[in-house]
């Protein structure tokens, strides 16, 4: 129970500090306000974060996803292999650019693409596969780069909640043909809103830079079609803050973690599982409820622990996937999405959480295993 001076503690918690509002303020009095120095000073930091490949900035992770599948030159006859356990962007993108999302089941223990379930969704028609680091553990890589390999496939990083993660010490976004990030406020880090293409590819880098500005390198001489999907240098300035800090915001949510997964010890309750090799950033903390997921639900609320569900339902399943599928009499089979999307719950591990936040969510949590 909580007591009534207890606040309830937020599942996330996005961080405008004064050195954020200092840095916005600045741009603005410079009055260099659409992607200028700060936005090309934000790209060559952010690539420290992907082993120094070509970064390019943009509006939102979406813009980036919707941006690098274009550059990649995937569109209408091809299809990309996505897992269903995402954010709905993973797909809208597909579905944007013209392709055919085919939604691949997971692996039980990590959320992301299993490469089994990858490998037997492969047809002549297959252009890419997106695997999702999702809550900030990285996808198997090393099976699935294999099989990408092997089918001749493009891999395209969906690291929007995945900063700095890394598999047996390479980073996230520096695996596939390109990597993709998001600034959200809700992210690790963020620049209110924006996000980030990083590829290896200076080709690629060059089309991304040309799409995201109406397709000019030079004003009024375009070169191709493209879109507006400029970052502002204020928006810049907030994300090369909010990048300094990346890594210490990173050991404390790690460190958060660890204390959960030591303390909670509920029989209903299983903690993240994190594979070999693999750098959890934890973006989320998500544990698998055996049970009454709703009441376990409430009473961590009636606890004044916040908590939430990603994803509730899987992305096949959303109206604007499942009708033309529907119609189309396409079936997806994926049980550990089903299974994933009944049971998880996502705790809080955001860095600003104290040493009473954590006993009391340890509290909580652990209460569920005596009563539900
Ligand atoms: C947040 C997110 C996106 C989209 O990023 P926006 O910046 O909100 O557009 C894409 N994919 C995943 C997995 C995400 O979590």
């Amino acid at each position: 129970m909580t007591s009534s001076n207890q606040q309830p503690i937020p599942a996330a918690r996005p961080i405008i500090g004064e050195e954020e509002i200092e840095a916005a303020v600045r741009v603005l009095r410079s009055g260099r306000v659409v992607q200028g120095p700060e936005v090309a000073a934000f790209e060559e930091g952010f690539s420290e974060l992907v082993d120094g490949r070509h970064c390019v900035a943009v509006n939102s992770g979406t813009s980036a996803l919707h941006l690098l599948l274009l550059a990649l030159g995937i569109g209408p006859g091809d299809e990309v292999i996505v897992p269903s356990f995402t954010f709905a962007a993973t797909a809208n993108v597909v579905r944007l650019v013209g392709a055919d999302p085919v939604f691949a089941d997971i692996d039980a223990d990590t959320y992301c693409l299993s490469p089994a379930a990858v490998e037997a969704a492969i047809t002549p028609r297959t252009a890419a596969i997106m695997p999702v680091h999702l809550y900030g553990h990285p996808a198997a890589m090393d099976q699935l780069m294999a099989i990408a390999a092997k089918h001749k496939l493009a891999v395209v990083e969906d690291a929007c909640q995945a900063h700095a993660a890394a598999l047996n010490g390479t980073p996230v976004g520096a695996f596939g043909a390109g990597g993709t990030f998001s600034f959200y406020p809700t992210k690790n880090m963020h620049s209110l809103e924006g996000g980030m293409v990083s590829t290896g590819d200076a080709e690629i880098a060059r089309t991304l830079r040309l799409l995201r500005n109406q397709g000019m390198e030079q004003r009024y001489a375009n070169e191709i079609v493209g879109v507006n999907m400029r970052l502002t240098d204020v928006a810049a300035a907030i994300g090369r803050v909010q990048l300094a800090k990346l890594g210490g915001w990173t050991d404390q949510r790690i460190a958060n973690a660890a204390y959960l997964t030591k303390h909670i010890t509920a029989p209903n309750v299983t903690t993240p599982v994190v594979a070999e090799g693999a750098h959890h950033i934890y973006h989320q903390y998500t544990i698998r409820f055996s049970g009454d997921r709703d009441a376990a639900m409430a009473k961590l609320t009636e606890a004044g622990v916040g908590n939430a569900v990603y994803y509730p339902t899987p992305v096949h399943q959303l109206k604007p996937f499942w009708e033309p599928d529907q119609k189309a009499g396409r079936n997806w089979d994926l049980p550990e999405t089903a299974r994933a999307a009944a049971e998880v719950i996502s705790l809080p591990v955001h860095p600003s959480l104290s040493t009473e936040d954590l006993e009391r969510i340890v509290v909580a949590v652990n209460d569920l295993g005596e009563n539900l």
